[in-house]
């Protein structure tokens, strides 16, 4: 049988300040990290503009291994569905923490009854200390190294070229694709821990997503995005770095099945949600994305948004999760602009998450709470009008609980205290010496 071949890309900081140290001393120039992020917009805006032949170029790739199912999944449900149907009653599944694998399909998954867990949760324990502790160092030693343009800082550390049954377990690995490219059907992983790697190893069946804007020219632009994914979104990561017991499952104790009993199935589904609505309206640019969640480093509400929902959070997650009509609201968003700052492709989402709330409050009209809120200054007038009554009023705790159900302020939340007297005639009057 034939498989595509699969690259885990992984950072390799030791080589690299090995490499660093050999290209300054020769005075080698290096791309600044301004052109690896302009190398970065070209080849998504190709992937973006080519998208529709890009996914035929794929198909038509793909059919060359005969080892591989192909399918093409319209939303989250047909995914999910596809997976039933090819389960075999097993419903113990392993995912990898990509969003439309945790945020699209996740929910469909659990809705047929699936069990679903992140393997590499439990790598946290299956680390001896002190090499977990240099892996940590390792990555916080990276950063540095990319403001001087080393992308090598990632690079591809494992090629999978044959997919054997040897240490085949009873479970579905359902992974979502980094990258892929349409000429060759060169599968990339960005990997952290060891958590791809064994489910191609040990999975009875692997099940791969690939959303459609994830598929690239060739393989060179394949794995530059992957890269940058590492790159830009080193911090993101580290900070993410926690285990999550309700994720943890020990699929290495799982029995090995006898090699000859069974084959290793791969399929293969194309995935859509929404994206090709996308390729030709005002969101267009969403399609640019390489999820590297650097958005969500500095987003000063970001861990509260999804987190209840065990979500991956970033800023255009959020935006994605309200398009696609998994999420009620993007109104948790401060448009700050820290995301757009971040962002190495220029994704501009505060202005975006501007205009995905008023073409919605276009169709829908607003509610009182919405309408109260969105009209400071007449709650301002009301209280200053009113002082000091309206200070009194507002401690009351009924009071308070009231103002959280009717205007959706925390009954905890401390409410500012009004003035009779405007800050502008306050000023005058100290002016004046009156
Ligand atoms: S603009 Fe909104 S989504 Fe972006 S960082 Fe600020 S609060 Fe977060
Ligand atoms: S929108 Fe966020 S996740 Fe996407 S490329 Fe920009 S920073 Fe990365």
């Amino acid at each position: 049988m034939k498989f595509p071949i699969v690259q885990i890309v992984e950072p390799s900081s030791q080589q690299s300040k090995h490499r660093a140290a050999g290209i300054f001393v020769r005075k080698e120039t290096r791309d600044d990290i301004n052109s690896i992020k302009k190398r970065l917009k070209s080849i998504r805006e190709y992937s973006r503009e080519n998208n529709i032949i890009l996914i035929e170029q794929l198909k038509n790739t793909l059919k060359r291994y005969d080892g591989l199912k192909i399918t093409y999944a319209e939303n989250a449900k047909e995914a999910a569905s596809y997976i039933k149907k090819h389960a075999d009653n097993n419903d113990l599944l392993s995912l990898n923490k990509s969003n439309v694998v945790i945020n699209e399909i996740r929910p469909e998954l659990k809705a047929l009854g699936f069990k679903t867990y992140l393997r590499y949760f439990k790598e946290f324990n299956n680390f001896e200390k002190e090499k977990f502790k240099k892996q940590i160092i390792d990555y916080w030693s990276l950063p540095g190294m990319h403001e001087r343009g080393l992308i090598e800082s990632f690079g591809v550390n494992k090629k999978i070229e044959k997919i054997t049954s040897y240490d085949m377990r009873d479970y579905i690995a359902v992974l979502g694709v980094n990258a892929i490219s349409a000429e060759d059907a060169n599968i990339f992983f960005l990997q952290h821990m060891s958590n791809i790697s064994k489910d191609f190893e040990q999975a009875r069946k692997i099940i791969l997503i690939v959303s459609i804007e994830k598929i690239m020219k060739d393989t060179g632009d394949a794995l530059l995005h992957t890269q940058s994914m590492g790159i830009f979104g080193l911090e993101s990561i580290l900070l993410d770095l926690s285990p999550n017991e309700k994720e943890i499952f020990d699929f290495d104790s799982l029995p090995v099945i006898s090699h000859t009993a069974s084959e290793k199935e791969i399929h293969v589904i194309l995935f859509d949600n929404g994206r090709s609505k996308l390729l030709n309206n005002d969101f267009r640019d969403l399609l640019l994305c390489i999820d590297c969640r650097a958005c969500a480093r500095q987003c000063p509400v970001g861990m509260h948004l999804l987190l209840e929902k065990e979500m991956v959070y970033s800023p255009k997650n959020y935006l994605m999760g309200f398009l696609q009509g998994s999420l009620p609201t993007t109104e948790g968003c401060l448009h700050c602009g820290r995301c757009h700052v971040e962002c190495p492709v220029d994704i501009d989402i505060p202005t975006l998450i501007w205009k995905a709330q008023l073409e919605y409050y276009a169709r829908h009209s607003r509610g009182l709470k919405k309408r109260m809120l969105d009209d400071p200054e007449v709650l301002a007038k009301l209280g200053s009008t009113t002082a000091p009554i309206s200070n009194w009023l507002t401690r009351i705790p009924i009071v308070k609980l009231l103002t959280e159900l009717f205007a959706g302020v925390h009954h905890k939340a401390n409410l500012p205290i009004f003035h009779k007297e405007t800050f502008r005639d306050w000023f005058e009057r100290r002016r004046h010496g009156r």
